[in-house]
Formats: structure tokens, C-alpha cells, sequence
């Protein structure tokens, strides 16, 4: 059986009533026969029938025992730390994801949880950084904005072989394309709010254990701190999730295209998307996923923030805001957006170049993309105020005139 016919029928018809649609539970509390006999959920909060629908549904996709659905990918994320204790160490990938980053310097640190980040690309240096308090190992990958690629399976090693977990944050492939529990990792983590849910209409996180004492720790977890899935969310992230593989596809194809489009146009400077063959992570990707997903990033020749401002307030379709995954395509500026509190040297060290843009790439049919860009990058080629002219290469600077660029 195909992936999405298994993904479709193993979401149940309702067996009370028929209803094909998951039946939203909007209940706090459940009426028990006598104390401690009830029909398998007692309160909300520990268990209910329309968030458990969809805790199986993303178990199933990932491959994994357990699924536990949060109020947000950062609630999940919280909850896979509160594994650990004091003195314990983190490994985390260097260009992880702002949230997180934050969560672990800012909450976490001071309950002495200490955090190394390392290049996760290159698995020695992993390998080089474990102590003896090394108890997890966190990775992304592809990674924001730079998509950069870490092998899986070759972490896994690792961390089996120094008895510390691993945890992958699958938000930017989805389980529509990589499936870490199959490569080795314990725990996979996702931002529901991106792919998952797909239309930009709520926040989500989830986490999928790769076995049933793991599941039970998370579980246990989110009934303590209480950071659950409120039922009509849970729906709508089913609802979302129905549609998964026919969504991740059709976002893959319009991002290879502008990829490819991307890299020939005089305006573009270096194109990140992992499905280019002069990818550095080109080869891992194409082992390890079954497509390289819909976020393509790149900077522009002039290489100011001056320019990257002018292009994503140029494009039409392409909307300018964070987050990413959803129908309608999105452009953003981490620059002078989600890495604008990281100081400027870190950050260009980081390859976040002063220009860099991202792009989620939506459903909108590829050539309106394609021609969305074109008049954005294209506008660039001729754009000269504040000095900012691209200048033919190798010719001094001309006095700059303002170009009559119609509107
Ligand atoms: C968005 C995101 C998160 C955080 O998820 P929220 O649902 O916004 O809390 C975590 N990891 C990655 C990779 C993300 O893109």
C-alpha cells in the first residue's frame, strides 16, 4: 500500500457514530461507571479521543511507538529537556533554530544544562565534542536558512555508541520525505505549526518516540507541565496532516524549479537549496530523504541589506513574513528578521549573509512563482538610489543618477 493510502485509511471513521470526519472532543472531563473505571480517558489534559487520533496518525508517519502533540513546536521541544537533569550536556547543531537557541541559553543554562554547539555537518566534530555528561544530541536537518545537511545515520552512531539520545527536529523535511527513527535517532520533533499542519492556521508541536519507555517519560512529561493539543487544534493538524504528501510534492517541485532558476539570474548571488548537485550536502540529502522540500534560500551580488529590503518588499505572491510551509508562498530577511538580534559578525559567520533571503515556497501553480521573482530580481538589475547601483564588474564606480524606474 502506497504511503498516502495508508496515511488516509489509518485515520479512523468514528466508531460510535460513522462520522468520517474525526469528531473534535471538546470535553475537559469524562463521567466514570466508579472511581478508576472509565472508557480509557479520565481528564483532558492526560488524554483526549481527538488529540490520541492524531498522536497515532504522526507515530504512524514517523515510524515511531508513541506521538505526543503540544501547543507548540517550542512546548515540544521543552519537553524532550525536561528528560534531562542538572549537569547534564547538550550537543546541539550550530545553526539551530532561534527558539530553541533561546530556550536552551536562556531557560535552561540556569537549571545547569549546558549546551555545545558544533558543525553537525562534519560527524567527528560531533564525535569530538561528547564528555562523559553527554546526554543528547540535537540536530536539524536541512537547518534555517542555509539548509544544510547532517547524515543521520552517522550521528545515530555515535550517539549509540556513547549511550546518549537522539533527537532530530524534522520540521523542515517532514515525514513526507525523512524518517529518522528509520536512520537511528530516538526522538523526532516537530513544529506542527510549518508542513504538518500546512495552511498557516495554527501552532503545533509534536514529538514521536522511537520506543514505548521513551513515549511514556514524554507522556508523563506533558500531563506534569501541562502543555497540551487543545481538540480542535488537534483536528485541524489532522486535517492538515490528510494532505501531506500531495502538498510536500508539489512545494518540491516549484522550489527545484526556482532553485534552478535562481542560480542563472545575474541578480542572485549563491543559491542554498539541498536538490542542487553543488550542494555540499547534496549526496546525504538524496540518501536520506526522498526530496529536497520547498525552502530555498539565497543572497543576492549586491550583498546589502539595502537590496535584500528592496526585493522582498518587490514580490507579489511571495508574502513577506516568518514561518514557512504553508499554501501561500513566503519571503523573509533573517537579516533584519529572525537573526536580527544575533550580532552581525556571529551571524555572517553563520552564513547568514546581510542579503540573504529565504524563500517558503506555496502551492500557487510554479511559473507565477518563477515570474514573481523575476520582476523582483530583475528590478534590481537597474535599482540605483543611495549608491547602491550594481556596478558592471571590474569598472570604476560611476556618479550615481537615479534611474526613472516606473512603479
Ligand atoms: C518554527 C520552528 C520551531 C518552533 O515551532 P513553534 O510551533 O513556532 O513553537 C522549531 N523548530 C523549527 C525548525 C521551526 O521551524
Amino acid at each position: 500500500m502506497g504511503a498516502t493510502t495508508q496515511l488516509i485509511h489509518s485515520i479512523p471513521v468514528d466508531p460510535h457514530t460513522g462520522a468520517i470526519s474525526v469528531p473534535i472532543y471538546q470535553t475537559s472531563t469524562f463521567v466514570q461507571e466508579a472511581p478508576g473505571v472509565n472508557k480509557g480517558y479520565d481528564y483532558a489534559r492526560t488524554g483526549n479521543p481527538t488529540r490520541t487520533v492524531l498522536e497515532n496518525l504522526i507515530a504512524q508517519l514517523e515510524g515511531g511507538h508513541t506521538g505526543v502533540a503540544f501547543g507548540s513546536g517550542l512546548a515540544a521541544i521543552d519537553a524532550v529537556l525536561k528528560l534531562l537533569q542538572s549537569g547534564d550536556e547538550i550537543i546541539a547543531v550550530d545553526d539551530i533554530y532561534g527558539g530553541a537557541f533561546r530556550l536552551f541559553e536562556q531557560v535552561y543554562r540556569k537549571f545547569g544544562i549546558n549546551v555545545t554547539y558544533v558543525d553537525t555537518t562534519n560527524p567527528e566534530r560531533v564525535f569530538n565534542a561528547i564528555t562523559p555528561n553527554t546526554k543528547l544530541i540535537w540536530i536539524e536537518t536541512p537547518t534555517n536558512p542555509t539548509l544544510k545537511i547532517t547524515d543521520i545515520e552517522a550521528i545515530a552512531k555515535i550517539a549509540r555508541a556513547h549511550r546518549c539520545l537522539l533527537a532530530v527536529d524534522n520540521t523542515f523535511a517532514s515525514p513526507a520525505l525523512q524518517k529518522p527513527i528509520s536512520l537511528g535517532a530516538d526522538l523526532v520533533i516537530h513544529s506542527g505549526t510549518k508542513y504538518l499542519g500546512g495552511h498557516s492556521d495554527l501552532i503545533a508541536g509534536l514529538v514521536v518516540t522511537k520506543d514505548k519507555e521513551l513515549g511514556e517519560k514524554i507522556k508523563f512529561l506533558q500531563n506534569a507541565s501541562g502543555a497540551i493539543l487543545s481538540p480542535f487544534d488537534s483536528w485541524l493538524l489532522i486535517r492538515g496532516i490528510e494532505t501531506l504528501h500531495l502538498r510536500i510534492r508539489q512545494h518540491g517541485a516549484s522550489a527545484r524549479a526556482i532553485a534552478a532558476f535562481l542560480e542563472q539570474h545575474p541578480a542572485v548571488g549563491k543559491v542554498f537549496y539541498p536538490g542542487l548537485p553543488t550542494h555540499p550536502g547534496h549526496d546525504i540529502a538524496a540518501r536520506q530523504s526522498k526530496g529536497f522540500g520547498g525552502i530555498v534560500s539565497f543572497t543576492l551580488k549586491d550583498d546589502t541589506q539595502a537590496a535584500a529590503k528592496d526585493f522582498v518588499t518587490s514580490t507579489g505572491l511571495f508574502k513577506l513574513a516568518e514561518s514557512l510551509g504553508g499554501i501561500k508562498s513566503l519571503v523573509s530577511h533573517p537579516a533584519t528578521m529572525t537573526h536580527k538580534t544575533i550580532p552581525s559578525e556571529k551571524r555572517k559567520a553563520a552564513g547568514v549573509a546581510d542579503s540573504l533571503i529565504r524563500l517558503s515556497t506555496g502551492l500557487e501553480d510554479t511559473e507565477d512563482l518563477l515570474e514573481d521573482l523575476r520582476q523582483a530580481l530583475d528590478k534590481l538589475l537597474t535599482r540605483t538610489p543611495a549608491g547602491h547601483a550594481v556596478q558592471p564588474e571590474g569598472r570604476a564606480k560611476q556618479p550615481v543618477v537615479k534611474a526613472a524606474v516606473s512603479a
